[in-house]
């Protein structure tokens, strides 16, 4: 879709059917809506880019109020307080790192309030004594305030990722049908789309987030517009998602069929390294990260390959399998592999073709020589 995109011209901004003027969200609008449950959506460049929009356009100039336990630093310069400075809203921090009630929240509730802002701890987990408050029941407290409630999902997922034996992650229409009344979410972490940035909701506030000047600086092309519809419509068809989409196939394969991999690939992986490396085919486990489900892992499976020089059973591996790791680094077709008890296991639950990873190695130094290839 993005190729057909790329090399054509589309009707981006153009409605076919009045032949006037038209709004390039039109084309992603319905199936979120559909997908979500909410009654209107808009798109920009990033889940990061969203979260500023929505406070910039709700909140500027007013108090955001946030739990402590939810203060968030993703990573690359996002942190939630220096956002929502940028964005013009004055946070108002309530509650404890560890817990937080719902009184927290309707004592800091006055005249200058914006919005409540739910954030997803996508990256860490407070856990013992702790309490949070869900969507669910701020909601309720929102409404009654007058006040917008903001749930900034990070990753969300469109659908249910327990049936893929996954932990659970809230999805983007539990979050609406909680009560939310905008909910922010990434076209690129579970939802295996392109780089984009989701806002779902009420119609009025995504009317004011279009409105705002900021929209057309945050605004997504037409390339990545294809993908994300095409990504969107994979949606539709829940029980064949595993199939078509390769983010949502590469979370659900099964260890044993990692394994199983693991053991057809080991004899030609072994062969392109030569002697003086051993390579076997392990269980491990995946870490799925990217704003998602950060404490969990997934059974995998992939290839120990230890060069003969470090000692089996090793701990760590030291420089000798840092160098090695470095060389597999450096191939023309990277292969990146993570040091585990004294070798580099390369995992390879995202290996959808085994004749890739052998052609790659296949541009390794002839096994026993030694000299620079002639430059
Ligand atoms: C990842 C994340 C963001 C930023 O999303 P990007 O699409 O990476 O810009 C914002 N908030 C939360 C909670 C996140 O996890």
């Amino acid at each position: 879709a993005a190729a057909a995109a790329m090399r054509g011209a589309i009707a981006l901004e153009f409605d076919l059917t009045t032949g006037r003027r038209g709004e390039r969200d039109d084309h992603v609008r319905g199936l979120l809506r559909e997908l979500t449950g909410a009654e209107d959506a808009t798109v920009v460049n990033n889940n990061a880019a969203a979260v500023l929009l929505v406070l910039n356009t709700v909140a500027k100039g007013r108090d955001a109020i946030v739990s402590r336990g939810e203060l968030i630093e993703i990573g690359g310069a996002f942190r939630m307080p220096d956002i929502m400075a940028r964005a013009g809203a004055r946070l108002v921090e309530v509650g404890t790192t560890n817990r937080t009630h719902l009184r927290d929240y309707a004592e800091a509730i006055g005249p200058r309030t914006g919005l409540i802002l739910k954030v997803h701890t996508s990256n860490y987990r407070i856990e013992g004594f702790a309490a949070a408050v869900p969507a669910r029941e701020l909601a309720p407290l929102a409404r009654e305030r007058g006040v917008p409630l903001v749930d900034d999902l990070g990753s969300g997922s469109l659908i249910d990722l327990a049936r893929f034996g996954l932990a659970p992650e809230p999805t983007v229409a539990d979050a609406v049908a909680a009560g939310a009344d905008l909910v922010t979410f990434s076209g690129d972490k579970l939802l295996g789309g392109p780089q984009a940035g989701l806002v779902v909701g009420r119609k009025e506030l995504i009317a004011r987030l279009n409105r705002n000047p900021l929209k057309r600086a945050l605004r997504i092309d037409k390339i990545r517009l294809a993908a994300l519809e095409a990504t969107l419509a994979l949606y539709r068809d829940p029980d064949r998602l595993a199939e078509r989409l390769p983010t949502v196939r590469h979370l659900a394969r099964s260890q044993s069929d990692i394994l199983a991999q693991a053991r057809r690939l080991a004899p030609a992986v072994a062969a392109a390294f030569g002697p003086a490396v051993a390579v076997e085919a392990v269980e491990c486990a995946s870490q799925i990260g990217s704003g998602a489900l950060p404490t969990a892992t997934v059974p995998s499976a992939g290839l120990a390959v230890r060069p003969q020089a470090v000692p089996r059973g090793a701990r760590g591996g030291g420089r000798v399998l840092s160098d090695f790791a470095a060389a597999l680094r450096a191939l023309p077709v990277p292969v990146i592999g993570r040091v585990a008890e004294g070798a580099l296991v390369l995992d390879l639950r995202c290996l959808d073709d085994d004749v890739a990873l052998v052609s790659a190695l296949a541009a390794l130094p002839t096994p026993g020589t030694t000299t620079e290839p002639a430059r």
